[in-house]
């Protein structure tokens, strides 16, 4: 069925659409424009149309809106690496929980791996009524084809509203090839995820247009609503032990036969930054001036234990490497202390780091704008103000 509708009765035959259009289903025949089965209703030729003479069909929402009906419940990619679960996959979960208790249906957690069924019991700990725990040698180490096949398999047999991951390396890979799959959409590196009460759509916020806005992604045609989502930014549960749930065992219709990749080896990358974890982060910016001055903001980092962070004028300028950058185009951080030096606290670096539990901003402008979201605020150079603040943390640390 052709997904689009002609108002020939506005449409003067300029074929400004037949150049948008990206799959040529449109043409001119006998002076009047058609539509081939080609059309895929990408909406292209919409905004190349100046007499607003094409529409997508209404009649195709309904048609597929019958299907939604068969969708219920909200569902989270619990990663493990190793037999180990980090902060993120329980983030997810904690998030999970509140969209399935928003919708008024279960949550349940996917435990793919090999020997990880203490995962699946964590899962119900913190949140999940029911797990699909999915034990195979095969999904040992993380490897898109088998993980992309059990999750796509999963979701086609139990049909979940949602589907939730988070926006580490692995999640990001797996949202996009199950979603790709599955043919529904995706919303990668969420901000924010809720339900709109009005539709029980969830509303999927990210930056957008260099984060110059923040857009609400609605997935309304197709299902599972897929999302990723950044560390950081949902509240990791409180882990109950005695609460209970349903472990469901599923068998993996696997073969190593059937994998295209093999693992040949695998070398641990020794993470110097670990910024995702870091309970205090101190952080340089254009202030430092340059490379050197970094040797400062370690300083102080060094004696309370902390990591080093930095804006992204840093980073830009090559004082330091990426890895380091906090703010929307860099690491989400919660730390329990954040201290700013020499950091403007320009949105963008705020959106990264303004949930801290502690903020100290150093700067010699009183006006800066990072002061207006710091708890503690000290006004000065920060070669005189960061040696100083290492060296009372020393003393007070009995550190020598
Ligand atoms: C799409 C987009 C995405 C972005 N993503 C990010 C991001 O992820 N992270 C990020 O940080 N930025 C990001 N930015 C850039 C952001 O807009 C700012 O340009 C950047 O954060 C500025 O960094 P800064 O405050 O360290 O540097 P500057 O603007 O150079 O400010 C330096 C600050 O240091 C103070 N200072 C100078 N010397 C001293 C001193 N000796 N002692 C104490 N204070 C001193 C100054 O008063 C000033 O406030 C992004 C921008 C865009 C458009």
């Amino acid at each position: 069925m052709a997904l689009l509708k002609i108002d020939h009765d506005k449409c003067v035959g300029c074929e400004a659409c037949i150049d948008a259009c990206p799959f040529g289903a449109l043409s001119m025949v006998d002076g009047l424009l058609e539509v081939s089965e080609a059309c895929t209703a990408c909406g292209a030729c919409l905004l190349s149309c100046p007499m607003h003479a094409l529409n997508l069909l209404k009649e195709r929402e309904a048609e597929v809106a019958i299907d939604l009906t068969a969708y219920s419940g909200v569902w989270v990619w619990v990663e493990q690496f190793r037999g180990e679960v980090g902060g993120i996959p329980l983030e997810m979960l904690g998030q999970g929980r509140k969209l399935a208790d928003q919708r008024g249906v279960a949550l349940t957690a996917c435990v793919l791996g090999h020997k990880v069924e203490h995962i699946a019991e964590k899962a119900i700990s913190c949140g999940a009524d029911r797990v699909f725990h999915v034990d195979d040698p095969t999904l040992e180490a993380y490897r898109t084809g088998p993980y992309s096949k059990v999750l796509v398999d999963l979701v086609l047999e139990h049909k979940p509203e949602a589907l939730i991951l988070g926006a580490s390396s692995r999640g990001r890979d797996l949202a996009g090839s199950v979603a790709s799959i599955l043919h529904t959409g995706l919303t990668a590196d969420c901000t924010g995820l809720e339900i709109d009460t009005e539709t029980g759509l969830l509303l999927q916020t990210r930056p957008a247009f260099g984060g110059n806005i923040m857009a609400a992604i609605v997935c309304p045609y197709h299902r599972p609503q897929m999302a990723t989502m950044r560390q950081h930014v949902a509240q990791m549960p409180v882990p109950d032990p005695g609460r209970r749930g349903q472990i469901v065992p599923v068998k993996a219709v696997l073969t190593e036969a059937d994998i295209a990749t093999r693992v040949i080896d695998s070398i641990l990358e020794k993470d110097e930054v670990s910024l995702a974890d870091a309970r205090i982060i101190v952080s340089g910016g254009g202030g430092v001036g340059g490379a050197e001055g970094f040797k400062t903001i370690r300083l102080l980092a060094d004696v309370l234990g902390g990591a080093v962070g930095a804006s992204r004028s840093a980073v830009d300028r090559g004082w330091i490497p990426y890895a380091h950058q906090v703010g929307q185009t860099g690491r989400t951080v919660r730390p329990d202390l954040y201290i700013a030096c020499g950091i403007s606290g320009q949105i963008q670096h705020l959106a990264g780091m303004k949930t801290s539990r502690v903020i100290v901003a150093v700067n010699k402008d009183p006006q800066a704008p990072i002061f207006g979201v710091a708890d503690y605020g000290i006004v000065g150079d920060l070669f005189e103000v960061v040696p100083e603040l290492a060296e009372q943390f020393r003393k007070k640390l009995e550190k020598k």
